[in-house]
């Protein structure tokens, strides 16, 4: 039992659910069929394919036919995603519906019925409707923007009227007049849009995929002329890690005229404001005749917040100055 939205409280409802593309048809905040019918209370969110495609549906949409005047939906969404506000207000998109169909959506049922024949309900009064560009052809798929715009759309109405996925129905589901309208799993569809409703309007569910770590592939820059005996930053073309954040991974360094057998030394370490806030493990490696190559490893470190990550070496050869070649850090870090 919900009083429809107004124009205002749909487009803020919309917008909060992340739908950001969004065209307001000139004159769509009064296209409607009040005069014509009753519209609301409502009980329902409706999803529909045009059984068509092309530039021209949202006209036909706007103004209907005059066997079937416009609105002919509230809604009008194309492939790429973008939504076109159609209507507001009783439209022409449901026609009579089976009083099971709609008993189903009512009660918020999970099982939605094959349509009976005798369809006694006006379900332009009760239903809002989304119409969907798509030609209904077997095969012919919806976009992943488009289908994720579509579960948006119909999880807002459900949001906004505090109602459960089960107020979702299809056309299909509602008369045995459009046995394929529109062809979508509608369980299926159902479920993204419970699980949309389960978070928050803004979610978006790829930047969600915690477990998945990012990658740092900064690369040495090569630096000639270095002294022994001091700690060396080692200096990156990017930065490694800015915490809080957990890494593993490795930087190599090539490192030339460091003579054989002399003892190098190297950590990670965070700096903080330009200060060293800590300092990793250090690990030793023996030079080696020709270049020096060498990995500095951590499988389990954690940059504190604001801390820098980066790595830095010492060589034990007071006497000579040795050459940074090069390297490239591989690191996979977590948020
Ligand atoms: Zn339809």
């Amino acid at each position: 039992m919900a009083d429809p939205m107004t124009p205002e409280e749909w487009l803020r409802a919309l917008r909060a659910e992340g739908v950001t593309d969004i065209v307001e048809m000139k004159g769509w905040r009064t296209n409607n069929r009040n005069h014509k019918g009753l519209w609301g209370s409502v009980h329902a969110t409706m999803i529909h394919h045009t059984a068509g495609e092309g530039p021209g549906l949202p006209r036909l949409c706007f103004d209907g036919t005059p066997q079937l005047p416009g609105p002919l939906c509230h809604d009008y969404l194309d492939r790429t995603g973008r939504l076109y506000l159609v209507g507001s207000g009783r439209a022409n998109h449901a026609g009579t519906v089976a009083a099971n169909a709609y008993a189903a959506v009512l009660n918020e049922s999970a099982h939605h019925p094959a349509p009976d024949a005798a369809e006694p309900i006006d379900g332009n009064r009760r239903s809002y409707g989304l119409e969907c560009e798509n030609s209904g052809a077997p095969g012919r798929e919806w976009t992943p923007r488009q289908y994720d715009v579509a579960v948006r759309v119909q999880a807002a109405r459900c949001r906004v009227h505090g109602w459960s996925a089960n107020s979702v129905w299809a056309h299909r589901e509602a008369t045995r007049r459009k046995p394929v309208d529109p062809r979508l799993d509608m369980n299926d569809f159902r479920a993204d849009v419970a699980e949309r409703l389960a978070h928050a309007p803004g979610w978006n569910p790829d930047e969600e995929d915690e477990d998945m770590p990012s990658r740092s592939n900064p690369k040495v820059k090569a630096t000639p002329n270095r002294p022994g005996g001091q700690w060396l930053t080692v200096p990156l073309t990017g930065g490694l890690v800015t915490g809080p954040a957990d890494y593993s991974g490795t930087v190599f360094l090539r490192l030339s005229g460091v003579p054989a057998g002399a003892s190098i030394q190297a950590r990670y370490v965070e700096t903080t404001n330009g200060e060293r806030s800590k300092t990793g493990a250090i690990v030793e490696y023996s030079a080696t005749a020709g270049d020096t190559f060498l990995g500095v490893t951590n499988a389990g470190g954690h940059v504190d917040s604001r801390a820098e990550l980066g790595v830095e070496y010492i060589v034990f050869d007071d006497a000579d100055t040795h050459g940074l070649v090069g390297g490239q850090a591989q690191l996979l870090f977590w948020k």
